[in-house]
Order: structure tokens, then sequence, then C-alpha cells
């Protein structure tokens, strides 16, 4: 048994995965003591994980996965001449039916709904909150006015400033109309991406929608945990 296993597509490693996403000098795989390994990546282009996590170096044991590139998780026991059988494994989601119930792809185009949503609001709000400092100045400004000038020019420099505010007001309204337009076409659009359920999600973020992981009428999963 050797000490230490090179795993790559060019045929002079001791493990060959001829495979285009794997790198000619991919990982190697060293035996530190008895069910305890350090996994090393050889600067693969499309890197080596260890259960899910992308490494440099790590040390592992028998019982953690040790995966190349997307989908090539090697077989350790079968490496080190412990066990009969293939290097490769055949990764988990290819052995699983397809699961009708699995909309996580299509619920996470969702979050940049939402994002744009959360982005637009925050937007028209700020708008219309400037607006408003804008109006009470106008107000604070008013008494002052008064009080600078003869009862004459106070009287119709009041009726200018009220008519100026009276301008400013009808805005108000427009950033609800905005809004309310906003809020409509985001009810459309987070919905459960079940097309015979569109359910709607606003209500809650997608954060939180993701950690639910699932439809509360049709059950779609939104989250790869819960398939
Ligand atoms: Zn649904």
């Amino acid at each position: 048994m050797k000490a230490t296993v090179s795993i790559g597509r060019s045929p002079e490693n001791d493990v060959v995965i001829n495979q285009p996403d794997i790198s000619s000098h991919h990982a190697t795989i060293t035996t530190l003591e008895d069910n305890e390994f350090m996994v090393e990546d050889l600067d693969s282009s499309n890197g080596v994980y260890v259960n899910g996590y992308r490494i440099k170096s790590s040390k592992v044991s028998l019982a953690d996965q040790v995966r190349l590139s997307a989908n090539h998780i090697i077989d350790l026991e079968v490496i080190f001449g412990l066990k009969e059988g293939s290097v490769l494994q055949i990764p988990e989601e290819q052995n699983k039916k397809p699961n009708d119930k699995d909309f996580t792809d299509e619920f996470l185009h969702l979050e940049k709904v939402y994002n744009d949503y959360r982005k637009d609001k925050n937007r028209i709000v700020q708008g219309n909150q400037r607006k408003q400092v804008i109006i009470r100045m106008g107000f604070m400004a008013l008494p002052l006015a008064i009080q600078a000038v003869t009862k004459e020019i106070a009287l119709s420099g009041s009726t200018i400033l009220l008519g100026g505010l009276a301008q400013l007001i009808p805005g108000g309204n427009k950033h609800l109309d905005k809004l309310e337009e906003l809020n409509d076409n985001f009810m459309v659009r987070f919905v459960c991406p079940n097309k015979s359920c569109n359910q709607i999600l606003s209500g809650r973020s997608w954060a939180v929608w993701h950690n639910t992981g699932e439809c509360p009428k049709c059950k779609a999963i939104f989250n790869k945990n819960k398939l």
C-alpha cells in the first residue's frame, strides 16, 4: 500500500480518472494513521471538496466525503486497498429517483425577485422621506416668514408658501401609487415556483422561506436540505 496516492487525468497517476473536469494532476491523498488521511488539492481547476466544502488541504477520515470537481466522489477504502470495488462512488443525487416536489432550483431564482423588490421599495421610501423633510422645513419656515414681514406681505407670503406645499403633497400620493404598483408586481412574481400552485409567498422574506423549506400549500420543496 502506497503512503501517497496521486489522482488525476494523466496516465502517470496512481488513480486515473479520465474525465474532462479532472485536472491532469488533480489531488494527492496520504495515509497518516489508521483511518486518517491528508487530502491535498494540486491547484486543480475544479477543486477538491471535503463534505461539500472546497479545501486546499484537509485531514479526513473514512467517514468524510471526498469529492473531486462537481461530482466525482472517491472511495478512500478502495483507493487504499481496504475494500474491493470502484474508486468512484455514484453520487447520491444520481441514485435518487427524480423528486417531483423538488423546486429547489426554481426557488433560487426567487432570491433575485425578492432582493430587487427590497431595493426598489427602499428607493421609493427614501425618496419620499427626502420629500417629507422638505415639506416639514416648509412648515417650520412659515411662522418665521410671518414674523419677519408686515401683515399684508405676510399674508401674501404664506399664500405663496402654502401654494408651494400644495404642489409637494400630491407627490406623496404618487409615491404611494408607486409602492402599490411595486407590491402588486411583487405579489404576482414572488409565488410558489410550482406553476400549478402559485401560492403567494410575499409576507415573508426569501431567506425565511428558504429556511422553512417548503410551500405551505403544495409542499413543493424549496431547500436542498429538505430533499
Ligand atoms: Zn406551492
